[in-house]
């Protein structure tokens, strides 16, 4: 099921909000608009209720929050593609937002870097809200403004308490949090190992994780239920996002070191360009377990083609259409050589979006590395130890 949508593309990055996110921004405009703020605006009201005003201002600091967050993970992206390194994607999701860096940073300093910009621009965001905030508060004492700068000030002490929170829970030094990252730079530069920095900047994560939901078991029997369970739930997120990054980090390192070849799947089926795509859905797609096949006229590579290739193209004209009509030409397919680490190609298919891809020595495909094939490795040799 489809549980993120793409909203809009900044510094060639695209934008994505989860399913997660839209049930937060629901939250926080209703507690914002019809219970923080109406209390706000009436507190010699008994029961005080929601009003254009209220509401507004909900809306409005919601957004603003959301901008926040926004502004946290675009530092992380620009730092690091200054850095050199790609980002795939933007998410903000129910617990904040992450930024998809699609490989592991090459150095210690990089790491350092993308890391820090992130609650630094939070820090900066709390600092300017907080100082409209004391400034609204000092031209509310002179009473000339009557109760107009309730709502603004309520307004500003929100947005700098959030952006401080978000500064300092992303600094927890536990990965895969910023603070996490910043501990993983240094171990990374004193151990000189990526693969044990991870694992201890990871147990230092699955720590504060269980802190947080001890914390929150705590809350929930003695105090105020919604914010204990709230605490267990972060917790739970932060502990198998630490697994996760461990795991991911040493998969990588260990694909460092085996070379494509070694992962490639190398049955290569080859069509004529010629064919058309009623016989190349007959011949090929159906009877056979490729997902991609080769198109060559017998000398060269053309390009590949796919059931996906296949399917852009009507029904009703597969009898007259030929496969070259519907490949996608090598010059458009991301390729691997024989010799590149499997690590760098599981990048490559990462950004590419594609199931498999082509490895090419000497001008002609000789096999396909796809997710598949890759884990059909790491199963393999884990299971031969
Ligand atoms: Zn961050």
């Amino acid at each position: 099921m489809k549980s993120s949508w793409r909203v809009g593309r900044v510094m060639g990055i695209d934008l994505y909000l989860d399913v997660g996110w839209f049930v937060i921004v629901a939250l926080l405009i209703y507690t914002l608009g019809f219970i923080e703020f109406p209390r706000e605006l009436h507190p010699r009201a008994i029961s005080p209720r929601a009003d254009v005003t209220s509401v507004t201002l909900g809306v409005l600091a919601s957004f603003l929050l959301f901008a926040s967050v926004l502004a946290h993970e675009f530092a992380h992206a620009w730092m690091a593609l200054q850095r050199g390194i790609g980002v795939k994607r933007i998410t903000l999701f129910i617990f904040g937002g992450v930024a998809h860096i699609t490989e592991e940073p090459d150095r210690p300093s990089s790491e350092f870097l993308i890391a820090v910009v992130g609650p630094l621009t939070s820090i900066a965001l709390a600092a300017v809200f907080g100082a409209a905030w004391v400034w609204l508060m000092i031209l509310d004492s002179t009473h000339l403004f009557g109760r107009w700068l309730v709502a603004p000030i309520l307004l500003m002490s929100i947005l700098a308490q959030v952006n401080g929170s978000l500064a300092l829970f992303n600094l927890a030094p536990g990965f895969p949090l910023d603070g996490g990252r910043l501990l993983r730079a240094f171990l990374w530069s004193v151990l000189n190992d990526l693969r044990r920095a991870t694992l201890w900047s990871s147990r230092v994560g699955q720590f504060i994780a269980l802190i947080l939901i001890g914390a929150g078991a705590v809350v929930f029997f003695i105090g105020s239920s919604s914010v204990g369970i709230w605490y267990g739930l972060i917790g739970l997120f932060l502990w198998n996002a630490a697994s996760e990054g461990y795991r991911q980090t040493a998969l990588l390192e260990t694909l460092r070191r085996v070379p494509v070849s070694a992962v490639m799947i190398q049955s290569v089926e080859t069509v004529s360009p010629d064919l058309s795509l009623s016989e190349f859905a007959e011949t090929y797609v159906l009877p056979r377990r490729e997902q991609v096949f080769v198109v060559s006229d017998g000398v060269t590579t053309l390009g590949t083609i796919t059931f996906d290739d296949l399917q852009r193209v009507p029904r009703t004209q597969w009898q007259t259409r030929r496969v070259r009509d519907a490949m996608t030409p090598l010059a458009r397919v991301p390729i691997l050589t024989p010799q590149q680490s499997a690590a760098s190609a599981l990048v490559q298919l990462s950004t590419s979006e594609r199931e498999e891809l082509p490895v090419i020595e000497h001008d002609r495909v000789v096999g396909f590395v796809g997710h598949a094939s890759v884990s059909r490795y790491l199963k393999l040799k884990a299971d031969s130890k």
